[in-house]
């Protein structure tokens, strides 16, 4: 059976070789004779999947020492509340407003103090990201969010907001997070789900400053602090330990294709492949400005909804999978996160050329 092309936007396409890993894994973890999924967590094969997922993800990234890797439960959605509920309390938090789940992200900041949306890019529907002219910082926000990567329209941040020296910066990475190298330093909080760039749904991946860490309320429920999580190595109660081994091998292929600036090369390749296309096709059109483009959810559109959808059909007769649009900007969207092949967007633009020659 060929396998299909899946440009899902999450949960996404994995690496083969870390599928076949974790077939293997299912029937007997590293020789121990159990599978992965019935150790025991605080058994000494877990505790050397932790250490390994947990060490992989400092040297990748760069991780200094005075920061916390945590792997979480609650999908990204959680960090929403988690944030401002451990760092707010009732104080005014800056966010960057650039779609759906920032704006998610600030609904949630609204249950624990005051947000100021310091720059957005709702004007135009989402189509870019603002720039620092048009950014307008509080006096002195407890933090500020924003997120790297826009996973509905298609933009993403180059780089962070220029934030004014002194204020933690808040990021949810979900859909870029390895995708390209990351000045950790930078920032006080990174966050992101593990179902796009990392591994399975259920895991949540955290680098936290432990500064930062300490601030937190201590009025909460001892599962919603992260110092819980970063004094037992997350491992409070049971973790997410199958997810956790998913992504361990997930960052394992990471570095064994050269880390992150080796997915930085093979991304925009894919990127570069697909938006040339864009460019030049005589029926596609991308739909965010240029210089917004993301490199991990391209998105665009035909000459009309109904040949947007014949195109969707068209593609997932060719095994082409995922391509629809969110319910929310409609057209195509075409997520190449880490794990897409090369071969995959190329099997696209080859549709999208088909597809143009058919209905010129
Ligand atoms: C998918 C996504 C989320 C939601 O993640 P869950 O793990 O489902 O809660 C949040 N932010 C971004 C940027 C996403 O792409």
């Amino acid at each position: 059976m060929t396998r299909t092309w899946n440009f899902s936007p999450g949960p996404a396409v994995l690496p083969e070789a870390v599928l076949r890993r974790a077939q293997a894994a299912l029937w007997d973890l590293d020789g121990s004779g159990i599978g992965v999924l019935e150790h025991s967590h605080r058994g000494k094969e877990f505790l050397a999947v932790l250490a390994r997922a947990e060490a992989l993800v400092r040297q990748l990234a760069g991780v200094p020492d005075a920061y916390d890797v945590l792997f979480l439960q609650g999908g990204a959605s959680s960090q929403f509340f988690m944030v401002p509920m451990n760092f707010l309390g009732g104080a005014t938090a800056d966010y960057c407003v650039t779609g759906v789940w920032s704006e998610k992200a600030v609904d949630e900041a609204k249950r624990f103090g005051a947000v100021h949306v310091a720059c957005s890019s709702a004007e135009g529907g989402h189509t870019h990201i603002p720039d620092a002219a048009a950014t307008r910082w509080s006096a002195a926000p407890a933090y500020a969010h924003f997120t790297s990567n826009n996973t509905i329209y298609g933009t993403q941040w180059t780089g962070e907001p220029a934030v004014p020296a002194g204020v933690p910066l808040v990021c949810d990475a979900s859909s870029d997070i390895f995708s390209r190298p990351i000045d950790v330093a930078r920032y006080a909080l990174i966050y992101a789900g593990a179902q796009k760039n990392l591994g399975p749904s259920g895991v949540t991946l955290v680098i936290v400053k432990k500064e930062l860490v300490a601030k937190g309320a201590r009025d909460l429920p001892t599962m919603l602090q992260y110092r819980t999580f970063a004094a037992n190595q997350s491992m409070y109660n049971t973790p997410p330990t199958f997810g956790i081994y998913v992504l361990s091998e997930v960052l394992r292929w990471i570095d064994e294709l050269g880390g992150l600036p080796a997915m930085a090369a093979r991304n925009r390749a894919k990127a570069d492949l697909l938006y040339a296309e864009l460019d030049r096709s005589p029926v596609f059109k991308g739909v965010v400005r240029a210089e917004a483009r993301s490199q991990m959810n391209v998105t665009f559109r035909g000459r009309s909804a109904a040949e947007d959808a014949a195109f969707v059909a068209f593609a997932t007769a060719r095994g082409l999978s995922g391509l629809a649009g969110h319910r929310s900007v409609g057209g195509m969207r075409a997520s190449i996160y880490n794990a897409m092949e090369l071969g995959g967007v190329q099997a696209l633009v080859d549709a999208m050329r088909a597809f143009a020659a058919a209905h010129a």
